[in-house]
C-alpha cells in the first residue's frame, strides 16, 4: 500500500541505534519522524487508508502505539482504546499476562471500552517478537471482539512476530520491514 517514496523517506528518517538498550539489539528510533510534520501526515494517511472500512475501533499499545494510533482513529472517525502496562489504568480493567525473555508482564485495558462484536485494529510502532501484540489480541478477544487487523510502522522479520499472530486470522500490515 505504501508508496516507494514513503518507504524510502521513512528508511532515511528512522535511526538504527546498535546495542541499545542492551548489547545485540538494533534499536529503531522513530522519534525523528515527529520532526517532519508532513512525513507524519503521510504515515497516518497510509495507515488510515489500509484500515478504512475494515475496523470499528483502534487499540494502541503503550506507549509508542499511541503516537500513531490516536491519529489513525481520528482520521477514520472511530474510537481509540488504550492498552497499558499493569497498574496505570483505574478499575475495572481486563488483564492479560505474557512471557518476556526473562519473567513476564501484564497489560490491561478499561473494561467495557472494547465492545463485543467490534472489529479491532491493534496498532503499535514496531513488531518484534510479537509477544506484546499477541497479548493485546487476547485482551480484545476476552471482550468478545475480533482482531480484524494489526498494523505497525516497522516489522522485524528475523524475530518471526508474524507467526505468533497467525492464529488470529487477521491482516498484518507494516510499512517497512527490516
Ligand atoms: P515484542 O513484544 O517483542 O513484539 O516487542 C514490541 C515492543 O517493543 C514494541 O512496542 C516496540 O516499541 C518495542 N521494541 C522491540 N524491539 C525494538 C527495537 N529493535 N527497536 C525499537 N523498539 C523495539
Amino acid at each position: 500500500m505504501a508508496s516507494q517514496e514513503l518507504i524510502r523517506k521513512l528508511e532515511d528518517t528512522i535511526e538504527n541505534i546498535p546495542d541499545f538498550p542492551i548489547p545485540g539489539i538494533q534499536f529503531k528510533d522513530i522519534s525523528p519522524v515527529f520532526l517532519d510534520s508532513k512525513l507524519y501526515e503521510e504515515v497516518i494517511a497510509d495507515l488510515a487508508a489500509v484500515s478504512k472500512g475494515k475496523v470499528d475501533a483502534v487499540c494502541g499499545i503503550e506507549s509508542r502505539g499511541y503516537l500513531f494510533g490516536i491519529a489513525i482513529a481520528v482520521a477514520l472517525e472511530i474510537p481509540f482504546i488504550l492498552i497499558r502496562k499493569a497498574g496505570k489504568l483505574p478499575p475495572p480493567v481486563i488483564s492479560e499476562q505474557y512471557d518476556l525473555e526473562y519473567g513476564s508482564a501484564v497489560i490491561e485495558t478499561r473494561q467495557g471500552q472494547i465492545r463485543p462484536g467490534q472489529r479491532i485494529l491493534i496498532h503499535d510502532d514496531l513488531l518484534a517478537t510479537g509477544g506484546t501484540t499477541e497479548a493485546a489480541a487476547k485482551l480484545v478477544e476476552k471482550q468478545g471482539a475480533t482482531v480484524a487487523q494489526f498494523s505497525f510502522l516497522i516489522g522485524l522479520k528475523d524475530l518471526k512476530g508474524e507467526e505468533k499472530l497467525k492464529k488470529f486470522n487477521a491482516e498484518v500490515y507494516h510499512i517497512l520491514e527490516y
